[in-house]
This record gives structure tokens, C-alpha cells and sequence, in this order.
């Protein structure tokens, strides 16, 4: 998105007012960066044409250029767009707050549960979850397990019960146990159908919920308005979950949402692990698609790579020589998350500008080393020994990833390398030489 933008300004530098003509074309551009960011077709030529008005209405501003005057307007109605202001999670009047999650499979639902109840939980209030999926005994276990994890209680009454009746003992125990707020997990379908939409109406009707959120992958692309648009219709949803932002998506789904269903996205998942949920800003979400991301972002993402207890884990993997292939995606991934805040430190005054070409060069190798390790056995992940010693390994991998012998090869040495350049910073010398690739 971001290239597709910056040639869109640079077509007006030497511009002096902002005309119809001169910005014809690059709002050909936003529009077509806007496409390739997914964004459906009816949201971009509503937001293009709602830009082109404002631009050619808005007399000069002194001391302002026309191409930044017109970023203005994008980022302006990019917020506009997501809502505007931060969504607040609205809460009861008296009794439990009820929120109900829907959502296709695998986006994300069961996982949100658990991290909105230690989020809420944070804020001081006691959660509940109730297990409404009730079609795969894993979905329960699954539930319960993350509930023990953030330490909240999860009803469960089993798989041979209707998800309504599910909901409406689960509220009665939350009244009992006088729970501030009951969060229900229900189950997906890989596509909308009617039985889906008429078992949520149902549980919707017995729990009379404050919150009905949608959760909505982030790399759904095109399809989240036609999502969202289907369930809001369907069951009436008062907000969103925006899940996986912490992946390579386009941003497509986030600018949809509230421009279709007329709700906003509330919250945001951006990671596996249960801190990672935080409040939907919309105007981080326009400086990320613009590119420009803000130095609050940034600060956050710094500390989200270097959480305290995944640097002495590290660390003591390290001092132990058992630094593997585990912790060697981890460690590149987290590496590969600081290159895209790279645009952000661009704009920092005194810091260098690190060029989108060589951020994108960076996201494609880690992709290469990701599907070689992707290929690998747990057992050769965590023994990266194995590989050095076998050639027939590395083969295998070349042929299972696509990749030649020569690139796993590479790899496995730079495992090594790294281990021992690790070793050497934390000052342990022995055991420090690099093995050789055995054939
Ligand atoms: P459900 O079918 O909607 O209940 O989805 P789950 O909660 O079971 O999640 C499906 C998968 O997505 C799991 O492997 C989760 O760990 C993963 N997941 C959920 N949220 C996020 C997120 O924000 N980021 C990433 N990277 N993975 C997520
Ligand atoms: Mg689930």
C-alpha cells in the first residue's frame, strides 16, 4: 500500500493549489492501492470519491503543500472511515455483562475469549466464559484450558446440549456467582450458512447480550464487508474483533468494517499469546496503512519484541548452547516485525531512512526460511545436529519446502553462526566452534 501511495504524492510535489486535474491522478493511485489492500470495491470508491471533494474544496493552506495537504485528507478520512474515535466495550447497567462472540472458524473466537476475560480481568473485573461450541469436544477442552491459564472460570455443560440451553444455565451460574461480566465462545462454520445464523439468533435471544462482536480475521480481505455486512443483517452485531494484525494482512478488512455495518472494531488481536489484545485506535490503524505508522505504535511494538520473559528464556537457551530453530523463527520473526517499525524510525528526525525495497527484501527471506523450517521434524528443529550430520535431511527438506540443498545448508550454518555469536556476546567461549555440513 504504502509504495502505491508515495508515488500518489510525489505526482503533486511542484503543485501549487489542489485542482480536479491535478489530482485525478493520484487518486488513481490511493484508489488502486487502496484495491490491492483489499479493500472492497464499494468502501474505496466511497472513500476516493469523499477525498476528492474534500480535496478540491479545500482552498490553500500557507506554509502547507499541495501533497501534503492531500495526505492530510487521506489520513483524516481514513479515521473517519474506522470510526473515528477509539470504541469503547460498553457495560451493563446492573447485572453481568453479557458479550457473545460469533464469528466464522478459526478466526480467532475461542482465543479472544480468554484474552478480552484477562483483559477485563486487568481492569478489575471478574469474567466468566462460557464454552458454546458445542460441535468439537477439542473446542471445550481448548476453552477451558485458556481459562485456567488467565485464571477464569469456563462453564461447560459437555457436546450433547443445545448452545442456547448451554447459554442460559451459564448466565444463571454467572448470576449466581454474581460475575461482572460473561463472555460466550460459540462455535464457526467455514462459510456463513442458516444453521450457523440460526443457532447464534437463538443464543442471542436467551442471553439478551450487551456486546455481540464479530471477530474477524485480518486477512480476510474482500470478503470481510460481505462478512459483516451478512451478520450485522443476520444477527445484529453492536462491534468487531479485528484478530491476527500481528500477520502480513493488507489492512483490507479493518478499513471495512465500520463503513459497511456502521460498527466500529472495538478491539484488536495481535498475536497468539493472551496479552496480545488491545483497543482498535483508528488513528494508529490510518498511519499504519499510510505507512507512516506514529511513534506511539512504534514504542509499543519495542516492547512487544523484547518482553522481559522471552529475552532471559533466550538467554538462558543461549548459555546452554540449545539455541535451535524454535527460537531461531522467533527471534528472525521478531527481528522481521522491527523492519516494518523501520518506516516509523524514518520519521523520527537524525534517524536513517530504511527504504521500503529493503524492508520487502527482508519480509521475503524470512518467508524462504520459514517454509525450510516449516519442513522440518519437531525432533530437527530442536536438534539442529541432526541436520549438520545428515545430507539425506536436507534434502528432504529442500524438496518438502521447494528450496535447493544449498539454501537448507546455508541455514543450518547460520544457526550455528548465530549460536555461536550469541555465545561470544554473553561472553561464554567454549564450545564455539562452527561443526561442518557432514554430505
Ligand atoms: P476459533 O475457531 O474462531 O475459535 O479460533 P481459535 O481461537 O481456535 O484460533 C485459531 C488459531 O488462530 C489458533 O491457532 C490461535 O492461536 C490463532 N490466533 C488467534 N488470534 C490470533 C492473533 O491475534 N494472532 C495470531 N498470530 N494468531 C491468532
Ligand atoms: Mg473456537
Amino acid at each position: 500500500l504504502t509504495s502505491g501511495l508515495e508515488s500518489a504524492w510525489n505526482k503533486l510535489k511542484g503543485e501549487e493549489v489542489l485542482t480536479k486535474e491535478n489530482i485525478a491522478e493520484p487518486m488513481r493511485d490511493i484508489r488502486r492501492a487502496l484495491l490491492e489492500a483489499d479493500v472492497s470495491l464499494p468502501v474505496v470508491r466511497r472513500f476516493v470519491q469523499a477525498v476528492s471533494d474534500q480535496a478540491v474544496g479545500t482552498g490553500l493552506i500557507r506554509g502547507v503543500r499541495p501533497d501534503q495537504q492531500l495526505v492530510k485528507i487521506v489520513k483524516d478520512e481514513l479515521v473517519k472511515l474506522m470510526g473515528g474515535e477509539v470504541s469503547e466495550l460498553a457495560f451493563a447497567k446492573s447485572g453481568p455483562t453479557v458479550i457473545l462472540l460469533a464469528g466464522l472458524q478459526g478466526v480467532g473466537k475461542t482465543t479472544v475469549c480468554a484474552k478480552l476475560a484477562l483483559y477485563l480481568k486487568k481492569q478489575g473485573k471478574s469474567c466468566m466464559l462460557i464454552a458454546g461450541d458445542v460441535y468439537r469436544p477439542a473446542a471445550i477442552d481448548q476453552l477451558v484450558i485458556l481459562g485456567e491459564q488467565v485464571g477464569v472460570p469456563v462453564y461447560a455443560a459437555g457436546t450433547e446440549i443445545k448452545p442456547a440451553d448451554i447459554a442460559r444455565q451459564g448466565l444463571e451460574e454467572a448470576k449466581k456467582k454474581n460475575v461482572d461480566v460473561v463472555i460466550m465462545d460459540t462455535a464457526g462454520r467455514l462459510q456463513i450458512d442458516k444453521g450457523m445464523m440460526d443457532e447464534l439468533k437463538e443464543v442471542k435471544r436467551v442471553l439478551n447480550p450487551t456486546e455481540v462482536l464479530l471477530v474477524v480475521d485480518a486477512m480476510t480481505g474482500q470478503e470481510a464487508a460481505a462478512l459483516v455486512t451478512t451478520f450485522n443483517v443476520e444477527i445484529g452485531i453492536t462491534g468487531a474483533i479485528l484478530t491476527k494484525l500481528d500477520g502480513d494482512s493488507r489492512g483490507g478488512a479493518a478499513l471495512s468494517v465500520k463503513e459497511v455495518s456502521g460498527k466500529p472494531i472495538k478491539l484488536v488481536g495481535r498475536g497468539e499469546r493472551m496479552e496480545d489484545l488491545e483497543p482498535f485506535y483508528p488513528d494508529r490503524m490510518a498511519g499504519r496503512v499510510l505507512g507512516m505508522g506514529d511513534v506511539l505504535s512504534f514504542v509499543e511494538k519495542a516492547q512487544e519484541v523484547m518482553r522481559q520473559e522471552d529475552a532471559e528464556e533466550l538467554q538462558k537457551k543461549i548459555m546452554s548452547a540449545k539455541f535451535d530453530f524454535n527460537d531461531f523463527l522467533k527471534q528472525t520473526r521478531a527481528v522481521a516485525r522491527m523492519g516494518s517499525v523501520s518506516r516509523v524510525i524514518g520519521m523520527i528526525p537524525g534517524m536513517g531512512k530504511v527504504t521500503p525495497a529493503q524492508i520487502r527484501e527482508a519480509e521475503k527471506s524470512l518467508k524462504v526460511m520459514e517454509s525450510m523450517i516449516e519442513a522440518m521434524t519437531p525432533e530437527e528443529r530442536e536438534k539442529p545436529e541432526l541436520l549438520a550430520e545428515s545430507a539425506t535431511r536436507r534434502k528432504r527438506i529442500a524438496q518438502e519446502s521447494g528450496k535447493t540443498e544449498q539454501q537448507v545448508s546455508q541455514l543450518v550454518s547460520q544457526l550455528f553462526q548465530m549460536r555461536v555469536r550469541m555465545k561470544n556476546l554473553m561472553g561464554v567461549m567454549e564450545g564455539g566452534s562452527l561443526p561442518a555440513l557432514n554430505n
